[in-house]
């Protein structure tokens, strides 16, 4: 069986999270949960004292960093090599990731190392620009257009994206409908 790229973009409510995470394991795939990795390179900003309204210091900052998701008993967040997974969730990350994510070289970095992790096939992204930005040649995708006023990565629906109205389904039922789109796409290759 092809190992697919599959690509899953929405706001925050619309499901994508649980829906992406049970989705991959399923499929026995790679969840790439993109905002966990934007909380990592946060993460960094706060433990190496920068401010985060310091542009130029993040971006040189995100350059130095490596950072990586790793399937282990549920998904580890590795920066520079080292587990984080537990650290991202403060109130001190939540509070500046949302600057931090709107630097250009923080967005190419995290897309890059996006990029460097699912080429191969076999994951299951989500986030904001996955199926315009990151890989807009991948399969699936739930659109969203609020989010659509940033200029860098805006939430726009890519081409060719499948949009499932999720306003009226349960959990299962996204897991579901994804899974069976993705088993048509494979069946139709
Ligand atoms: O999904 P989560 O709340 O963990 O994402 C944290 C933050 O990372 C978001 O609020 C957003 O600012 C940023 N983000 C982003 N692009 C993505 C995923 C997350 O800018 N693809």
């Amino acid at each position: 069986m092809k190992k697919l790229i599959i690509a899953i973009d929405g706001t925050a409510g619309s499901g994508k999270s649980t829906t992406a995470r049970l989705v991959a394991r399923r499929l026995n795939y790679l969840h790439i949960d993109t905002g966990a990795m934007y909380r990592a390179a946060a993460y960094a900003v706060l433990k190496e004292n920068i401010n985060p309204d310091d542009k130029k210091a993040v971006e040189e900052l995100i350059d130095r960093l490596k950072i990586r998701l790793r399937q282990s008993n549920g998904m580890e967040v590795l920066l520079n090599d080292e587990p984080v997974t537990n650290m991202i969730r403060t109130n001190g990350v939540t509070a500046i990731v949302s600057k931090v994510s709107s630097y250009e070289r923080v967005r190419a970095k995290m897309a890059e190392e996006q990029r460097t992790m699912g080429k191969a096939g076999g994951v299951v992204l989500e986030g904001r620009d996955i199926g315009t930005v990151v890989f807009p040649e991948a399969d699936i995708k739930s659109r969203d257009y609020h989010d659509s006023t940033r200029a860098l990565s805006p939430l726009i629906k890519a081409e060719e994206a499948i949009t499932i109205d999720t306003s009226k389904m349960t959990i299962d039922e996204q897991v579901e409908k994804v899974l069976s789109i993705i088993s048509e796409r494979q069946n139709d290759q």
